[in-house]
């Protein structure tokens, strides 16, 4: 268990600039006062009082510390030190300075499927190791796939976000209804057992995303994505995937399966003909395909845009859900989503409980 240093962490670091910020309060630069390193300081709320509604349980924040403590590889970003206070914990993270992968590739005029792959064996590689250390990430979106840094041509993938992760004690059966409606898999809306297999789900919604720009499940509200999500409603539009080539729709396909037990592994993944291609054939094939880049500005431009229009909109309704109580429904299809904020405007407030930072 990582020690909580009980001292103030400003002794120790120069508080800088705001990175980002969630429901459990910012992320900020912080220079480390005797080498002048950055580092990222994650500021957590945390609950005085079993019964106070504002910050997390400490249970969390330990827990979230507990995983980061225990996933330590080049592509998952690294927990240094954590400071606590009466109010709040601050986790001392690297600082991951490249910004989003979405944001690196959206400012490219072409990219092809060889280059957005390298990433992918990146994402992947991260996951595997969760995964095989018993840890689901349970909340894969763009907006938890950053870059390393901006000035290296090759960046390094960082998975970050670890506060819906979970560690599985063997023979543990859980669930959880937290997420983001966009990427989550229909075991979480239906409330059945989950496994690391519902981040493969994510993947293959990310992957269809990048390279298309279609979001394969989307509908008008949550509640209409959900019901996509659960009548497993999409295809392969030829006017958004003429550039695709059939190994990454196959890649895809064995992803956004039903059955969480028949979809690809991160294991299995890195070894299909997509991302390991055996022939020359198969290799060339993907050199020739390329992201519908297009469509994908169009896309993230609008995550972009959900993304700061909800920060207002949750400043907004800050003082309601204050007062709002939060209660689980019958229908799945209403229970919370914990994760970001979608389409706040239509949403109940049980999907605006536990992130009310970014969206998708
Ligand atoms: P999180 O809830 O951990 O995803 O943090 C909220 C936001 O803060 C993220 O979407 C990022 O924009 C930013 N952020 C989080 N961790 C880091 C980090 N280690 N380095 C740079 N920015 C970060």
């Amino acid at each position: 268990m990582a020690v909580f240093k009980p001292e103030n962490v400003e002794d120790f670091y120069e508080i800088m600039e705001v990175l980002g910020s969630g429901h459990f309060g910012q992320v900020r630069r912080a220079c480390e006062r005797t080498s002048g390193t950055c580092w990222a300081a994650k500021f957590m709320k945390v609950r005085k009082s079993a019964c106070s509604r504002l910050g997390m349980d400490r249970s969390s924040v330990e827990r979230e510390v507990e995983i980061l403590q225990a996933v330590q590889h080049q592509n998952i970003v690294t927990l240094k030190d954590v400071f606590e206070s009466r109010a709040e914990v601050v986790l001392i993270l690297e600082l991951v300075s490249g910004g989003e992968l979405f944001d690196f590739i959206a400012e490219k005029e072409n990219l092809l499927e060889t280059e957005a792959i390298e990433f992918m064996k990146q994402i992947l590689a991260g996951l595997g190791f969760m995964h095989s250390k018993n840890i689901a990430h349970f909340d894969l979106k763009p907006e938890n796939i950053m870059l390393s840094d901006k000035v290296s041509s090759h960046p390094n993938i960082k998975l970050i976000d670890f506060g819906l992760a979970h560690f599985f004690n063997p023979g543990e059966e859980y669930r959880s209804t937290s997420g983001t409606p966009q990427y989550i898999a229909p075991e979480v809306i239906n409330c059945e057992p989950l496994s690391t297999a519902a981040d493969m789900w994510s993947i293959g919604v990310i992957t269809y995303i990048l390279l298309s720009g279609l979001s394969p499940f989307q509908g008008d509200s949550n509640e209409e994505t959900l019901r996509n999500i659960i009548a497993m409603t999409y295809d392969f539009d030829e006017r958004y995937f003429s550039t695709t080539s059939s190994m990454a729709k196959d890649f895809i396909q064995k992803l956004l399966v039903k059955n969480h037990n028949d979809r690809m592994t991160a294991e299995e993944c890195l070894l299909h003909p997509w991302i390991k291609p055996l022939t020359r054939k198969q290799a060339a094939n993907r050199n020739r395909s390329s992201i519908n880049m297009k469509t994908f500005k169009k896309f993230n431009a609008r995550r972009k845009w959900k993304m700061s229009f909800n920060m207002v909109s949750i400043c907004n309704r800050l003082v309601n859900l204050k007062m709002c109580k939060v209660s689980s429904e019958a229908d799945p299809l209403q229970r919370q989503c914990e994760s970001d904020v979608e389409d706040t405007e239509s949403k109940p407030a049980s999907l605006l409980r536990r992130r009310l930072s970014s969206s998708s």
